[in-house]
């Protein structure tokens, strides 16, 4: 049992701000929280180990709600060949963007993506981060994606984070289906989301519906094949135009729609109305000199909930920071610091359908942050420091060190 005492303890379990708790108490006991209150409220635990936090803010351990985290190879060069001048089609025709990571991703070993997969991961944790939803979409086969997988589970049995993973086999058209995206998305829902569902690897489905993707129709038919499993859906939605995809997957009760800029008010009204998390990616929207915001407002009237993450990938966000999405949902999407706070944690706990995590309350699991800071908007302010002082995984804590958390 250890009690955490001398703090702040920002909640998030309101409607909506902080759910701020000045000089709190927390007890903790078998991984989960027992008592979160006053310090004058505290039950008497005359045994537990007790933690000063020395006037230090305590928050809900942060989720990152949207990674496509196990991938090899680089696009660095691209990125400079960009910079110097090609254009997208040049390099698409070398044999660039998606295609060279999924060429690689396949070419490497389990051992090398995982390898690859832990660094990425560690980085996240040593911000604060102790959930991470990560995505497949680089394989494009069966055996690829369940690879991928496979290395998302071995996170969580190397490393104290906890992860959620996303089947996202219809992330694009693999080249053995060149000129077939109807008979790849048949390969999908016959084959790999069966099978990998069956392995136990897939705890819920993604697609991309875009222009450049799938189409709605394409979309639905893995909807529908995700409801015959009982697995729930998010998507990538409306990011370069509106598809009217966030729609579509609000009425497939969808966890989350992701990426949003192009969404219209009706699928707004959709979300708002099934419960779906508007995922909103300002590491993407950054990298990729976008300037259609997505409708910041309109979720907020409508009460749709907000959460924030990095969406970590080697083409649109090779971003591994998410307390710096914060700021830059701040800056860009003018989310207020309660609004960001909440995105990566409350609402980001809901969007990967995670009852127990994202809120400091009785009962749920004890994954907290604490952090060196006074007040809370200074985590969503400042950029470039690291406050985070201690990190508890399911009760266990972890103080910050270069690279506390390995087995490898
Ligand atoms: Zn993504």
């Amino acid at each position: 049992m250890q009690r955490i005492e001398n703090i702040n303890a920002a909640t998030m379990n309101d409607d909506q701000g902080y759910g701020l708790i000045h000089d709190a108490t927390v007890i903790i006991n078998k991984g989960k929280i027992e008592f979160v209150g006053a310090a004058f409220d505290a039950p008497a635990t005359p045994t537990a180990e007790v933690i000063d936090g020395n006037g230090g803010l305590l928050t809900p351990g942060l989720i990152d709600c949207h990674t496509h985290l196990v991938w090899a190879g680089s696009r660095a060069n691209e990125f400079a060949q960009r910079l110097h001048g090609a254009s997208y089609q040049e390099i698409a025709e070398q044999g660039g963007g998606i295609k060279s990571t999924v060429k690689s991703t396949r070419e490497a070993s389990q051992e090398e993506l995982l390898k690859l997969a832990l660094e990425r991961a560690e980085t996240l944790m040593s911000q604060g981060v102790t959930t991470v939803e990560v995505k497949s979409g680089y394989g494009l086969d069966l055996e690829n994606e369940r690879k991928q997988l496979t290395v998302a589970r071995q996170l969580a049995e190397q490393l104290p984070v906890n992860i959620k993973t996303t089947l996202l086999a219809a992330h694009a058209v693999p080249p053995e289906f060149k000129d077939n995206a109807d008979g790849y998305i048949d390969e999908i829902i016959q084959n790999i989301l069966p099978t990998l569902a069956n392995e136990g690897l897939v705890d819920a489905v993604d697609a991309f519906c875009e222009s450049i993707g799938f189409s709605p129709a394409q979309t639905e038919k893995v909807f529908e094949a995700a409801k015959k499993l009982r697995l729930p859906i998010k998507l990538h939605a409306e990011q370069i135009t509106n598809q009217q995809g966030a729609k579509l997957a609000a009425e497939y009760q969808a966890l989350s729609a992701d990426h949003l800029e192009q969404l219209d008010e009706d699928g707004v009204k959709a979300m708002a109305e099934n419960g779906t998390v508007a995922v909103l990616l300002p590491g993407a929207f950054y990298f990729l000199r976008d300037t259609q915001k997505p409708p910041v407002e309109l979720l907020r009237r409508h009460g749709v909930p907000m959460a924030i993450a990095t969406d970590a990938n080697p083409g649109s966000s090779p971003i591994h920071n998410l307390p710096l999405m914060l700021q830059m949902a701040a800056t860009f999407f003018h989310m207020t610091p309660e609004e960001c706070l909440r995105g990566v944690t409350v609402n980001a706990a809901k969007a990967l359908g995670e009852q127990k995590r994202g809120v400091i309350a009785e009962g749920c699991y004890a994954d907290l942050a604490l952090w060196n800071c006074q007040d809370a908007a200074e985590l969503t302010y400042q950029f470039g420091v690291n406050p985070l002082k201690t990190l508890w995984f399911n009760g266990v804590a972890h103080d910050r060190v270069s690279k506390p958390w390995s087995a490898h």
